[in-house]
């Protein structure tokens, strides 16, 4: 009988863009599964790979390589998520095993967590090794087990399958300790009914009073039991032993407050929230379909979200949410959690590598079927997934700016085609992106154009800045207008916020005596003051020195201090007005995850009159005391050298305005430009999306710029401008060359030309912008190119491929 051979197509994580076959030994049989990691040798190398594809063949292959070992108990994806990881390998032009890696949570390699322990017989046979390899490797474990640290450690290199010689003559055990989940679980005593059926009449008239409200309400907490029955301890354990009802430990989540997440019920929907929940509803189980909500600030997408999991929960689908990055715990996380409890893992950026780890087991182990969280959750481990919701789809932090540059919104999208199911994006400032989608017909709208509570959006008014051009210093941009809302705001005891784009002090030093700039050494760009900390510091690179250092040029100590940032308008709010209590809420007062949750709990309790910030404070945030936001100088997002840049704006504007008037009390605006007769905003001021769409799109056509067109980023970087400025040109020589060959639709070439932020980190930037009407024919025009060319390219030069590049800069 010929023996049945099993073969398996590994994607390994090297910038190489087809997979491999092994041939599985026998003893692996049994284990061999698709979305287990698999130890491969490489040429020369031992390589951790993917499994991807299983066959098995009597006609044995020739010349194929046997896996070494697996490395995993169970599948770290199930086999549907492999048509999206080839989607995104093909999509963005990035190799498969490196997409699957970027695609896992960090810190799954066991490596970080196996301990290597000498054996009995490990023991005995020590010291007869003496100074060989294998004497030496188990010296060392004996000394400190953790097996990354071994593998490390020595003269010589020690590999895994080393270690995996010695655990097979027993000399050595390995476990593996996974971290615990997260840290301190509360868990609260819950008492639910049981036996419905059972007739009451042998209870005391009081037993069966706590049972009646028992089967009306559903399980609740004893504490709160003990609100409506006092005495409830006392009836407990005999109502548990006649078996009317169960008594049981429920976990506790508490919000970053320290709070107990309440549970909460379904409310009742308004007629507009309704119609929506209605609409996805009836789309859930019935293939792919796409849908834009636009609702207003405060109009309630967030219980239209949990109503429509909730159907979706109940028809047996896995429902994947994603939120914005933020730098704490989101609201709509927190309404999850309080909807679903148990039900729901949890996936951002505050939790550690074993934290993350373990609510992705929780997926994979189907313990859970909701997933909220930021950007990478989109890669949920889900085999059910029935509904995608992308809260706040506008959001730039869905796009990632590094490695995989994948955009976690189109790839709900794709994720949804993939799983034929209804895929829901919502914002209150949609992007222009989909807004288009709606004009083609590609996406429904939904609309929700009301505040649940019934309040006006806020009403803005603009202030000029050109008209203060000759006020004295900061005076500038803190207009009379400005300090007089301010002022009134603090008569009612009504809170305020100032919203200003930059950190830090002064954002443009200049010595006073030579004119020079101070700027960083290995960026193109001026550092930036930060008297808190008495330093300058690149908010580029990071580099920082000495307020006290002076010019660089003519080692002056007279520097002025231009620009404006959140620290210098925190220090004028204190001198401006003593009695207020003034707060500030950036990147540097955040260094630890307790000050931000000190701020805003303490402007939450209204301990904080007037709170300073930058984008920070725009998201999500709902206090209600809020009745005035001054954004200081919307012109700092609108001058940015993008086309994008009035989109950024005009969402900025919305957002920060949606933090107004969110309680009883109606909200205002002070927004100050220099452009007050810019359409973003004009339209802005009227928050009147449409109007602005329909401009933007107008600019956009004539310019031939997304959304009538896709891009591609080519992005060269190095230590050295001549050999960067040369790669680059050369790379612009090849795109021409390729051009005359792919005329099927017009390939636009911009550059190659310096980035706007020229310099980072000692690097030189330079780029290419390709851009075309048809996304297939580019994406192949890219790939001819990097497969023709990239090969000739100087290894020292950084050459990068960005699909639907965000950041232009
Ligand atoms: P959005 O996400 O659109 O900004 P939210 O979902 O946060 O709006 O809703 C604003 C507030 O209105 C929240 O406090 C929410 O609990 C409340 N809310 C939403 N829908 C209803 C409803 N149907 N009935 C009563 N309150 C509601
Ligand atoms: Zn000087
Ligand atoms: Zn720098």
């Amino acid at each position: 009988m010929v023996e049945k051979k099993i073969y398996i197509e590994v994607a390994v994580a090297l910038p190489l863009f087809q997979h491999f076959t092994y041939l599985v030994p026998p003893p692996f049989h049994k284990e061999t599964e698709i979305g287990k990691r698999v130890l491969v040798p490489f040429g020369k190398r031992t390589l951790t790979g993917y499994i991807i594809n299983i066959y098995d063949s009597s006609n044995g292959l020739d010349n194929i390589k046997e896996i070494i070992d697996i490395l995993d108990d169970s599948p770290l994806f199930p086999e549907s998520m492999i048509k999206v990881f080839k989607w995104l390998s093909e999509y963005y032009i990035f190799p498969l095993g490196e997409v699957i890696k970027c695609a896992l949570p960090g810190g799954i390699n066991i490596t970080d967590r196996s301990f290597l322990k000498l054996s009995k017989s490990g023991l005995r046979v020590l010291e007869g090794f003496g100074d060989s390899k294998e004497g030496q490797i188990l010296k060392k474990i004996q000394k400190n087990g953790l097996k990354k640290n071994i593998i490390n450690s020595l003269d010589f290199k020690v590999t895994e399958s080393d270690i995996r010689k010695l655990k097979r003559l027993e000399y050595i055990v390995e476990e593996k300790k996974v971290k615990s989940a997260i840290s301190k679980k509360k868990t609260s005593r819950y008492i639910k009914p049981v036996n419905s059926k059972k007739s009451l009449s042998d209870l005391t008239p009081k037993r069966s009073e706590i049972v009646e409200y028992l089967r009306e309400s559903g399980e609740i907490s004893v504490t709160q039991l003990k609100e409506i029955f006092p005495t409830i301890n006392s009836f407990i354990k005999p109502l548990e032993e006649k078996e009317f009802v169960e008594i049981f430990q429920k976990e506790v989540y508490r919000d970053p407050f320290g709070e107990k997440i309440v549970q909460d019920s379904a409310k009742d929907l308004t007629d507009e929230q309704e119609v929506v929940v209605d609409e996805v509803v009836n789309s859930l189980g019935k293939g792919f379909k796409s849908y834009l909500l636009a609702g207003v600030t405060g109009s309630g997408k967030t219980e239209v979200y949990l109503q429509i999991a909730e159907k979706a929960l109940n028809e047996g689908f896995d429902v994947i949410v994603l939120v914005p990055e933020i730098s704490l715990i989101s609201q709509t996380e927190r309404r999850f959690r309080a909807r679903f409890g148990d039900n729901v893992a949890v996936l951002h950026s505050g939790l550690s590598h074993g934290e993350k780890y373990d609510q992705w087991r929780k997926i994979i182990n189907k313990m859970v079927s909701i997933s909220i969280g930021v950007r990478s959750s989109i890669f949920a481990p889900f085999e059910n997934t029935g509904l995608i919701i992308v809260d706040e789809e506008h959001d730039q932090s869905y796009k990632q700016d590094s490695t995989l540059r994948y955009n976690a919104r189109d790839l709900a999208l794709v994720r949804g085609k993939i799983s034929d199911c209804p895929v829901l994006l919502g914002s209150a400032t949609p992007s222009i992106q989909s807004s288009f989608n709606v004009i083609n017909n590609k996406f429904t709208e939904l609309t929700l154009s009301k505040r649940v509570n019934d309040m006006p959006l806020p009403l803005i008014s603009v202030v000029d800045l050109k008209k203060h051009r000759d006020a004295k210093g900061i005076r500038k941009y803190v207009t009379p207008e400005l300090i007089n809302a301010i002022g009134k705001t603090l008569e009612k005891k009504e809170q305020i916020m100032l919203f200003i784009n930059r950190r830090g002090f002064s954002t443009y030093p200049v010595c006073a005596d030579c004119g020079e700039t101070i700027k960083c050494l290995d960026c193109e760009t001026s550092l930036t003051l930060h008297k808190n900390v008495n330093a300058y510091k690149c908010h580029l690179c990071g580099y920082s020195k000495a307020s006290a250092s002076g010019c660089s040029k003519c080692g002056s100590d007279k520097i002025k201090l231009l620009g404006i940032g959140t620290e210098k308008i925190e220090d004028l709010m204190v001198s401006m007005f003593p009695n207020a209590r003034v707060a500030r809420l950036d990147h540097d007062t955040i260094r630890g995850k307790n000050s931000i949750v000190k701020i805003l709990k303490k402007m939450r309790n209204h301990e904080i009159d007037i709170l300073v910030g930058t984008q920070m404070i725009a998201k999500g945030h709902d206090f209600p005391m809020i009745t005035l936001v001054g954004i200081l100088c919307a012109d700092m997002s609108l001058n940015f050298p993008d086309f994008r840049s009035s989109e950024r704006t005009f969402q900025l504007i919305a957002q920060v305005a949606g933090r107004a008037g969110r309680g009883t009390v109606e909200g205002q605006v002070v927004l100050q430009t220099y452009n007050p007769e810019h359409f973003s905003i004009e339209s802005a001021k009227k928050q009147n999306f449409k109007e602005f769409l329909s401009k933007e799109l107008y600019f956009r056509k004539s310019l031939q710029f997304p959304p009538f067109t896709r891009m591609i980023q080519i992005k060269i970087s190095g230590k050295d401008l001549k050999k960067t400025r040369s790669v680059a040109e050369d790379i612009g020589v090849w795109c021409k060359e390729l051009v005359h060959s792919h005329r099927k639709h017009k390939i636009d070439i911009m550059g190659p030309a310096e980035a706007p932020l020229s310099k980072i980190a000692g690097r030189f930037r330079w780029q290419l912008l390709l851009k075309c009407s048809n996304t297939g024919y580019l994406n192949h025009f890219v790939k001819c190119l990097k497969n023709g060319y990239f090969g000739k390219v100087n290894k020292v030069i950084r050459v990068t491929i960005d699909v639907d590049p965000f950041s232009m800069m």
